[in-house]
């Protein structure tokens, strides 16, 4: 994929004296009080803004935070405290421009400004073609920097690219692209994916992209039970997806017919209820009765799969195998997550439940690729090109 890159905009001196226009990930979670209790999204974000800033440009950058509904400004959906985190880390003041659509406001070369939530603009999330242009108006340049929205057409990740005089990638941007599609290209076999988690609907539509693509494919959490369920097996009143059990069979009978496997829990964690104090219950899979809720993978079940992992020679991961955030049902995803660390296989996660039980254990600097994006990164792995690409890639053929 040929796309035009900020750092190459940046060395020929294109950016010198010139508007630049930053559409980064710093949708950061927040606590009641308004304080970012995450900030990596907004550390992986200065890299952009430190490139504009020593190119000799005015930055603005932009975001979406949260979900707030178009048109209708409340004050916890600002990016007050991610502005002044910014600042905090540039060593230099960040300005926060509301209503900044229609411009009007100074910036001057060296300034960085943080224009307020974009989804709070009208047309956003549609992808408005009137408001994108207003966008495009207010800049020479425009950077796309936000992998975690690269999969969404919106006025801010789409439609501006069209109309800016120059759009392109930011480096976090070139970073994701280049990383994934390095690991999926020619893949160390055997190559295993771990797709688990909540999200059972999204992630089956990938399973039967991965089937394709996989030696093994890894089941847990929503996406385990589906499994189960289409294996004729007792579930209880466990989280899955009863509609889409025959597209869990079409990905077992796909495998097989590669000579892949999906290998399917042999024994399970149950409660009773969910809760973190609930009682934890190991049984083989024939056991689980009406009332039981799965919560995990069993032990010998996270045992099996873990010596699979230490065999692999890549690794792909996005999903918690369990409720992991529940002490007496995170063992399967910390025996997965501790596996991962001592394989010699290059491992590549993205999620970010799954991020979060990476840094739960610990193991980040022994993971081969942490991306940033959720949605994006699944894209990705599907084999689909993003929107985002596919525009900064048409521009960039002029
Ligand atoms: P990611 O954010 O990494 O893409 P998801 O959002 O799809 O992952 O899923 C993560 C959530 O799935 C976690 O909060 C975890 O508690 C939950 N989960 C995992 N296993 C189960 C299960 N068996 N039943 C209910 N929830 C589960
Ligand atoms: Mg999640």
């Amino acid at each position: 994929m040929q796309i035009l890159t900020f750092a190459e905009v940046c060395q020929r001196g294109e950016a010198r004296g010139k508007r630049v226009f930053i559409r980064a990930d710093l949708n950061v979670p927040l606590d009641d009080q308004g304080q970012i209790t995450e900030d990596t999204r907004v550390r992986a974000s200065v890299p952009a803004v430190q490139m504009a800033l020593d190119a000799g440009a005015a930055v603005m950058i932009t975001s979406h935070l949260g979900r707030p509904t178009e048109g209708e400004f409340k004050p916890e959906d600002s990016l007050a405290p991610v502005a002044k985190r910014l600042g905090e880390l540039l060593g230099k003041p960040v300005r926060l421009q509301q209503n900044w659509v229609d411009g009007g406001f100074e910036l001057h070369p060296g300034e960085v400004v943080m224009l307020e939530n974009c989804r709070l603009n009208k047309g956003e999330k549609k992808n408005d073609d009137a408001l994108a242009q207003k966008y495009a108006k207010l800049c020479d340049i425009f950077v796309h920097d936000a992998f975690g929205t690269a999969h969404r057409a919106e006025a801010s990740t789409y439609g501006i690219a069209k109309y800016a005089p120059i759009a392109c990638a930011g480096p976090l941007l070139a970073a994701e692209i280049d990383a994934i599609q390095r690991a999926l290209a020619n893949p160390k076999r055997p190559l295993i994916a771990i797709v688990a988690g909540s999200k059972v609907s999204t992630k089956l539509t990938i399973l039967q992209a991965l089937a394709d693509k996989v030696d093994g494919l890894i089941v847990g959490g929503g996406i385990a039970n589906t499994f189960l369920l289409a294996a004729d097996q007792p579930i209880g009143k466990s989280l899955a997806e009863p509609d889409l059990v025959e597209e869990a069979r079409k990905v077992i009978d796909k495998m097989k017919a590669r000579g892949a496997e999906v290998p399917i829990p042999v024994d399970v964690v149950v409660a009773d209820r969910f809760a973190a104090d609930a009682k934890a219950t190991v049984k083989a899979v024939a056991e689980v009765g009406p009332e039981d809720l799965i919560l995990d993978i069993g032990p010998k079940t996270a045992e099996q799969l873990a010596d699979k992992l230490k065999a692999a020679g890549t690794i792909v991961w996005n999903g918690p195998v369990g409720v992991f955030e529940f002490d007496a049902f995170a063992n399967g995803t910390k025996t997965l997550a501790m596996a991962i660390a001592a394989s010699p296989a290059f491992s590549i996660a993205g999620g970010g439940d799954t991020l979060a039980a990476i840094a739960k254990y610990g193991i980040a600097d022994k993971v081969g690729y942490i991306s940033t994006g959720g949605g994006a990164f699944l894209e990705v792995l599907e084999g689909k090109t993003l929107p985002a690409f596919e525009i900064l890639e048409a521009r960039s053929r002029g």
